[in-house]
């Protein structure tokens, strides 16, 4: 094991507001970004880890990593594995930075980049993906990574080892079948909201001749344009292909009730983010206002307190975890055993850079460990970027297959690192 010498930030930005990737009815020119952090040893081990945003604000995010990474230094890499969940509490629980939360927010994220390149580097110097050392885990040590601080009146420790203990003769056989399986995955790539129809149906073909069962669309600007966008989707999909549709927060409550109404014709598989992220009551009256449709959200839920009311106001019925929305591994963990109490399926957001090869660890922990193979898990999959990962996602049929090499997923190659670099590298400077 090592000794945590130092850390370096990056800034990488990509420029995806040129060709309108990842435009939605909220994010209308996003710019694929990851605050970077790089944790370094002694040894030639380091632990890479990046949050994701869309471009401006990154700089504030690298700022906060830069406060909370020096908490880290000096520790002795054992140490903060066997400690990880007191680290986790004094990384979000800093007193005087908390004030600027608390339990949300760019430093609850910025502890969740900490977090998520210290388990980066624990995976390495095991030499197994994150997957493979969260799922061996004893249930003791999975329940000690967990701040249960808010959360007891869902969810307390016995309850959760429950849970881990009712999967643990089945681990090995979830295991086997992960590896020849993978966890099953779906697209939002032919749903951008900037694309011309033409595209759309170009890319939902191409999705479905790759072997995808699930494709997602952006919706929420135009009822007309939605209707008319859906009407040529379910057309080319035929009746019983599932589709589902996200609005990036984009309503208010009664409106998104009147509008997703109007849409039950194409008996949509679940409406993303239909309100604001934190209206936890509002997502209650929608998800019974627009029933059997299934309301899905998550991605911008910052906390697991958040998710707690979500799942004990039934304000949602699809789980949908962040790697970098909250506060790490240590927070998704809660998230995963809340939802496995509450028996909602755990489905994670992975559109931007970097977060299908982080977050598809998460899933393939919850197949092994935690709820085993069932088919209401599908992981988001974006086919954008991922060949700056030293790690990219391997996608067969549909699914994501099981990553191999050690690591936590976020690691990139230096070289997209130094070309990206906002506004220093090479791109930025001189358009290459
Ligand atoms: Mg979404």
């Amino acid at each position: 094991m090592a000794k945590i010498t130092g850390f370096e930030t990056f800034d990488v930005r990509f420029p995806t507001s040129k060709m309108l990737d990842g435009s939605d009815a909220m994010n209308q020119d996003p710019d694929y970004s990851g605050a970077y952090l790089r944790i370094k040893t002694d040894s030639d081990m380091h632990g890479d880890s990046l949050i994701f945003t869309i471009g401006r604000g990154n700089e504030v995010q690298i700022k906060a990593l830069d406060i909370l990474a020096e908490k880290v230094v000096g520790l002795d890499t054992a140490d903060a594995f066997d400690n990880i969940g007191d680290i986790a509490r004094q990384l979000s629980g800093d007193s005087q930075l908390r004030w600027l939360g608390p339990d949300y927010g760019v430093f609850h994220m910025g502890a969740g980049g900490v977090l998520n390149a210290l388990w980066d580097l624990f995976a390495k110097e095991r030499k197994v993906p994150l997957w493979k050392l969260l799922s061996d885990l004893t249930p003791e040590q999975v329940v000690n990574a967990v701040d249960f601080r808010y959360i007891t009146d869902a969810l307390n420790r016995s309850q959760a080892l429950d849970i881990l203990y009712r999967q643990l003769d089945y681990k090995s056989s979830n295991e086997a079948k992960l590896r020849t399986q993978g966890v099953l995955a779906y697209t939002t790539s032919p749903g951008w909201l900037g694309y011309t129809d033409e595209k759309m149906l170009k890319l939902t073909q191409k999705a479905m001749d790759q072997g995808f069962t699930l494709l997602k669309y952006k919706c929420g600007k135009s009822l007309e344009d939605d209707k008319r966008r859906l009407r040529k989707v379910r057309e080319l999909v035929g009746p019983d292909f599932s589709i589902a549709i996200d609005a990036n927060q984009v309503w208010d409550v009664d409106e998104a009730i009147t509008w997703i109404n109007e849409l039950r014709e194409f008996k949509l598989r679940w409406i993303e983010e239909p309100t604001s992220p934190t209206d936890v009551v509002g997502h209650a009256k929608i998800a019974a206002g627009v029933a059997p449709t299934a309301v899905a959200t998550g991605e911008m839920a910052g906390s697991r307190i958040i998710f707690k009311q979500l799942l004990q106001s039934k304000g949602f019925s699809v789980m949908q975890i962040d790697a970098t929305r909250v506060a790490g591994v240590n927070e998704n963990i809660a998230n995963i055993l809340m939802a496995a109490k509450y028996s909602v399926p755990v489905c994670p957001h992975a559109g931007g850079v970097g977060l299908c090869e982080m977050v598809q660890h998460l899933a393939m922990f919850d197949a092994v460990a935690v709820t085993g193979h069932h088919p209401g898990r599908i992981v988001e999959f974006v086919d954008h970027l991922h060949e700056h990962f030293v790690v990219p996602t391997d996608i067969q049929n549909g699914s994501y297959m099981v990553p191999l090499q050690p690591g936590a997923g976020a690691e990139m190659h230096q070289a997209s690192i130094d070309k990206y670099q906002f506004p220093s590298g090479s791109y930025w400077k001189n358009g290459e």
